[in-house]
Formats: C-alpha cells, sequence, structure tokens
C-alpha cells in the first residue's frame, strides 16, 4: 500500500502545479482583455464645458455685462453629475427633433421643439422647476406628440415652440421637492433679471428645501440660454406651466393688463384660478416677469395637482394660446 501511494502524491503535486499555471495564464489573458476593452468603465457624462461657450456667446446680446464673470463653483451636493439614473430622452415619430438652445449646469441639452412657420410667435415653457413638478415635463410631451400627429392646429400665421424641460438635472435628480432647483441649488423661477433677488421672505412661499435666487441675475447656464432664445425669437405670448393648484399668475410687477386678460380667459377654459390663491409669497425673479419686461404677454400657469398632466384641460389652454391677439 505505501508503495502505491508515492506516485498518487506525484502525480496530486503535479496535476495541482498544473491547475496553478493555467490559472495564471487565465488571469493574465483576463487581465489584458479588460485592459483593451474597458467594459466596466464609467459611463461617460455630459460634457459641462458647453455652457461656458453658451455665456461667451451670451454676453453679445443685451444682457448688462459682468453678469457673465462668475466666481469659481465648488462641488455642489445638488449636483447631479453622481447619479446614474438619466431622464428618459424623449424620441417623436416622425423625426421631428428639436433645437438645443443650451445646457443644464450638469451638461445636459435644453430642447425647444417648434411648429409652424408663421410669423405670430407663441411659446410654452415647462419643467422650470425640474422633478418636483415633472407633470409639467409630461403635460409638454403629450402636447409636442399631439400636435406632431395633428399639425393642422397650428394655424398658417403662427410658430409655436414649446422647450419641454428647462430643468433637465433637477428632473433627473429627483421627481419630489429635492428636485426642484437647478445642479447649483437655484429657483430658475427666481433667477430671471427682473426683479431679481437673491434671497427672499419665505413667509407663504415654497420653503420644503434650501433654494436661492442664485449668486447674480441670469447667473445660471438654463436661464441664459431661454434669455437668449427669448430675446432673438420675439416671442409674443408665453405660458411657463407650474404644479400645483395656486392658478394663474400674470407676469409683471404690478400685473400687466395684457398678461391679466390672458390669464382671464385662460381660466376660463381650463378652471384654473384666476385671480390666482394669494400665499403671501413674493415672487422675484420669475419668467413671466422677464417674459413681459420684453413686450410679450405671459403667465405662470399651475396643474391641479403634482401628478396629472390636465390634457384636455390643456389642450383648450393651447387653443387660447394659439389664437391670442397680443
Ligand atoms: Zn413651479
Amino acid at each position: 500500500m505505501r508503495r502505491r501511494q508515492k506516485p498518487d502524491t506525484a502525480w496530486v503535486i503535479l496535476a495541482w502545479g498544473l491547475n496553478l499555471i493555467g490559472l495564471v495564464l487565465l488571469a493574465s489573458v483576463g487581465i489584458a482583455y479588460l485592459a483593451l476593452n474597458p467594459v466596466h468603465a464609467a459611463p461617460q457624462m455630459p460634457n459641462p464645458n458647453p455652457t461656458t461657450e453658451l455665456s461667451h456667446s451670451a454676453t453679445s446680446t443685451s444682457v448688462p455685462a459682468g453678469v457673465y464673470y462668475l466666481p469659481t463653483i465648488t462641488p455642489n451636493p445638488r449636483s447631479t453629475m453622481i447619479v446614474v439614473q438619466t431622464p428618459t430622452p424623449f424620441v417623436l415619430s416622425g423625426g421631428n427633433r428639436p433645437l438645443v438652445i443650451g445646457f443644464s449646469v450638469s451638461g445636459r441639452p435644453i430642447e425647444v421643439y417648434s411648429f409652424g412657420n408663421g410669423p405670430n410667435r407663441r411659446m410654452i415653457v415647462a419643467g422650470i422647476h425640474g422633478g418636483y413638478e415633472w407633470n409639467t415635463i409630461a403635460l409638454a410631451d403629450e402636447m409636442i406628440t399631439h400636435i406632431n400627429e395633428h399639425p393642422e392646429v397650428i394655424p398658417n400665421d403662427s410658430t409655436l415652440y414649446i422647450l419641454r424641460n428647462l430643468n433637465p438635472d433637477g428632473d433627473a435628480r429627483d421627481h419630489g421637492i429635492d428636485g426642484r432647483v437647478n445642479d447649483h441649488g437655484v429657483d430658475l423661477n427666481r433667477n430671471f433679471p427682473t426683479n431679481w433677488a437673491a434671497d427672499w421672505d419665505r413667509d407663504g412661499c415654497w420653503n420644503y428645501g434650501p433654494t436661492t435666487g442664485g449668486i447674480a441675475p441670469a447667473s445660471e447656464p438654463e436661464t441664459r440660454a431661454l434669455m437668449t432664445f427669448l430675446q432673438s425669437h420675439h416671442v409674443q405670448a408665453l405660458i411657463s406651466y407650474h404644479s400645483a393648484a395656486l392658478g394663474i399668475f400674470p407676469g409683471g410687477e404690478p400685473w400687466e393688463q395684457k398678461s391679466i386678460e390672458f390669464a382671464e380667459r385662460l381660466s376660463e377654459v381650463t378652471y384654473y384660478p384666476f385671480p390666482p390663491i394669494d400665499t403671501g409669497c413674493k415672487f422675484t425673479g420669475t419668467l413671466a416677469d422677464y417674459a413681459v419686461s420684453l413686450g410679450a404677454v405671459s403667465v405662470d400657469m399651475e396643474l391641479a395637482t403634482h401628478k396629472y398632466t390636465d390634457f384636455t384641460r390643456n389642450l383648450r389652454a393651447l387653443a387660447v394660446l394659439l389664437d391670442w391677439n397680443p
């Protein structure tokens, strides 16, 4: 028995030796493969540099100089750069592509769909409060799809622009309270240069999380992208969608008369309240105020909930917007 055990042991040692050599070879091949094919590398984040280009081009507009020389911004806890989830891209059948008018703080594109080619220019802006008011973005997508399938709803003398999501970083961060601000923690509907303030009395105002009006008027790339678009496209009537429930706020401080009439007409067809519910909040730096300063009629209009798009009510609002004679 002992004599036969010796060769057995030798064979076992030889087998283990061969196994080890095999494992080393396999590992080497694996490492070489991974080095050549980094399949597990992190997905590429959008390039934030386009915001720099945008700010250069924006300095050539009538916006006061100096606004765009921003201090170095330190990494921000609101940043969505670390968020793996990205918003679902909106794709139209039929190949109608949006115009990219700029990029968010974290490099997500800001897109405008346009319909028709007439001299009367109307605009819908959704998603200014990001994921907190995600249902406004969903409504814009429903409208874009509807108009794409029924192009006859756009009168021959009109052009309609739909900016479906002004705050894509907030939309990517959270569909709740935390999704309201952009990636600098700024409330974009308080960053426009008309009646701008960095901070405000929170009495009666949204106060569920940290937010500011920005470090300067139009400090945010999302704001500047839309300002540049409005300045160059001569929009005459604009609805900025929000949620929820407070009603329709005309632009202007005090409210501009034609925007009041526009709000009244919209209230008749949508049943959203006008005058809006007064919570005592003082609004500063809003998109509607800025649009009025450019000569447009403009309202902030709130959907009834944070959950539904109120599509049929807003198809009637769309008809009012397209028919409106400013
Ligand atoms: Zn809002």
